[in-house]
């Protein structure tokens, strides 16, 4: 731990916990407690930001008082925790809307290259097919969020309901929606890209009512990952997320099951869907998309798009959420791929996880982490623990 300044990861707080403990973040994936601590030592981490040089602490800390070799024993069980990380290059740092992102990332990431995750948007390409308000919160998003390349698909017009979600405007009503969201889109994210014949990296696909057959099977032939976002009157479905040549279920899948549990649901189905963009075909108009629905469907579906494009297994392959109105709180399914589809390969090796916490130990002596069973703290060397759920501030 010489030579290389190392600091917290960006994000993390040290907090007064007791007169002899301080506990280190919040979240309790991976906050922790440094207890049986000195008042010195406890003046010490009071001090610690993520400013903080920790290689430095242990001489600054002898300074106040303290004994330096548990102060670098503590920062040596910080490392262990996973807490700690090397001050990133300078180039690869981040700053403006994404610098938040990129100390969530810097937390989530096993190797705390949050500034790697969001840097490595600017190559994606993301295809937004539905261009309402759900559709539209969810291109602004990812172009705030730092994705190179938006596709956008719809070949309707701004109508005043699709100002509910806030992404379209008044002043865009009567203009074609692909063109009014560029505008949106080039106001959040001037460097984003909105044309060009890229292959998308995966394709978010919002319907009405109930997601298209077709399109989900063309999806899963040309092997594009892709995002299903239903939106219906009350309610609204994201997901599942479906990566084909993986064992994720795929739409076909969820149909066959629905059929098996109501056998007139292909009929239902097709009655749905059909002539959906047949202008002659769609009777009253539509009232559109209740605008904070649209708002929870577009962060839930930019934020799965973000997890895979982090190289993660996003929660919603073979689940959806099920968001419904008043609340719009999601509700889980989880979803198998149907034995008559055939769409299945075995699971995929190779992607990354976030940190779900859970490396408790049980030792008591210095240096080491271990679960918290109570609010309480035990007399002895000076430690760490693991700041489980009930104890998060
Ligand atoms: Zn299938």
């Amino acid at each position: 731990m010489t030579g290389t300044p190392f600091r917290l990861r960006p994000g993390l707080r040290v907090l007064a916990r007791d007169v002899d403990a301080v506990q280190v973040g919040q979240d309790p994936r991976w906050a922790v407690v440094l207890d049986s601590l000195t008042p010195a030592e406890v003046a010490t981490w009071a001090r610690v930001d993520e400013a903080t040089d920790l290689t430095a602490l242990p001489a600054a800390a002898q300074h106040a008082g303290a004994d330096p070799a548990r102060v670098r024993e503590l920062v040596g069980a910080l490392h262990a925790a996973g807490l700690v990380r090397p001050d990133p290059p300078r180039a690869r740092l981040v700053r403006g809307p994404t610098a938040a992102d990129a100390a969530a990332w810097s937390l989530l990431r096993a190797d705390a290259a949050g500034e790697d995750v969001v840097r490595s948007r600017a190559d994606a390409v993301v295809g937004v097919v539905g261009l309402g308000p759900t559709g539209a919160g969810t291109a602004r998003l990812l172009a705030a969020a730092g994705v190179g390349t938006l596709l956008l698909d719809d070949d309707g017009t701004v109508r005043s309901p699709d100002v509910a979600g806030g992404a379209h405007r008044w002043s865009d009503v009567g203009a074609p929606r692909p063109t009014a969201l560029r505008r949106v889109l080039r106001d959040v994210a001037p460097d984003v890209r909105v044309d060009g014949d890229a292959e998308p990296d995966v394709v978010v696909v919002v319907e009405p009512d109930a997601a298209d057959p077709a399109r989900g099977a063309l999806l899963t032939a040309s092997g594009v990952p892709h995002l299903s976002v239903v939106v219906r009157a009350a309610d609204a479905l994201v997901g599942p997320f479906v990566r084909p040549g993986t064992a994720d279920p795929c739409l076909r899948c969820l149909d066959l099951h629905r059929a098996d549990a109501d056998t007139a649901w292909p009929r239902v189905l097709a009655g749905t869907t059909a002539g959906r963009d047949d202008a002659s075909r769609r009777g009253a108009p539509r009232p559109g998309e209740v605008g904070v629905l649209a708002a929870a469907c577009a962060a839930l579906a930019s934020a799965q798009v973000l997890a895979l494009l982090a190289g993660t297994v996003p929660l919603l392959c073979g689940t959806t959420a099920e968001i419904a109105l008043p609340d719009v709180v999601p509700r889980l399914r989880p979803w198998t791929p149907h034995p008559d589809c055939g769409c299945a390969a075995p699971p995929a090796a190779g992607t990354a996880t976030v940190r779900t916490g859970g490396t408790a130990g049980t030792s008591g002596t210095a240096g080491t982490v271990a679960a918290a069973t109570t609010g309480t703290t035990t007399p002895g060397p000076a430690r760490t623990r693991h700041a489980g759920p009930g104890v998060g501030v």
